[in-house]
């Protein structure tokens, strides 16, 4: 069934540290009075024009085989090639903090607002990130009040785009979820706007599932190996 969710704003919110991470700067030591500003204008700027929301619903492994394949542009092998099949749950979802935010960054930068369009840049990406760890929250709690996970379920999300899923993949995906029910449309080029979207599948069942060793052939193109933190990140999770 699929379930769009509303999201509280505050659930969104970044932290400063996350956004000075983001932006590259030093995130454990004074930023520094005009960086401070550039922050406290740029979360009042994301107050006032976010409308995050997510939409989520549940596939079976055979579905999303064919969701998956999508038009036949995947590597193979591939991460979720091999863990998709170990889940005990899967959904595909799609979450976006909404268009007047991207509106504005857009804004800021064409009107010269460079330092302050960049870090509201960095807070809508932290926050569109966050949007995706409140659909994962409530997905959980949805399956372990239905009985299909426990205490030891964990959620990943993989996406179009990234490990060997190409993005070609957004199509199927859209037309499987039709994440245009919360105002999310897929462009010619498979990105999606509102730009401060993600999109892909949870992948539900213990953090172990989710055990690979990083050596695909397009693992080598590969410069932030971010799996391994996700995966680490798991494990360490309640
Ligand atoms: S090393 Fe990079 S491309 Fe390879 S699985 Fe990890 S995140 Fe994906």
């Amino acid at each position: 069934m699929r379930r769009i969710v509303e999201i509280p704003l505050e659930e969104v919110v970044p932290t400063a540290e996350a956004v000075l991470r983001s932006l590259g700067g030093p995130s454990d030591r004074d930023a520094g009075a005009r960086v401070e500003q550039l922050l406290r204008e740029a979360l009042e700027e994301f107050r006032a024009e976010a409308e995050p929301r997510g939409i989520y619903a549940g596939v079976d492994a055979v579905e999303f085989a064919t969701i998956y394949a999508g038009e036949g542009d995947n590597e193979a092998p591939s991460p979720l090639l091999e863990i998709f099949p170990r889940a005990d749950r899967l959904a595909l979802f799609a979450a976006t903090v909404g268009g007047q935010v991207s509106d504005r960054i857009a804004a800021l930068f064409d009107e010269g607002s460079l330092a302050l369009g960049a870090t509201l840049d960095a807070v809508a990406s932290e926050a569109t990130e966050l949007a995706g760890v409140h659909l994962d929250r409530v997905a959980l709690e949805e399956a372990r009040s239905e009985g299909t996970a426990d205490a030891d379920t964990r959620v990943l999300r993989y996406s179009p785009g990234y490990c060997g899923w190409n993005i070609t993949g957004q199509r199927a995906l859209f037309a499987a979820l039709d994440p245009g029910a919360i105002g999310i449309e897929l462009t010619a080029s498979c990105l999606m706007q509102p730009l401060k979207s993600i999109s892909g599948v949870m992948v539900m069942g213990p953090a172990e599932i989710h055990d690979f060793a990083a050596d695909y052939g397009f693992c080598s193109d590969c410069r932030t190996k971010d799996c391994r933190l996700r995966i680490r990140e798991l494990k360490s999770r309640d």
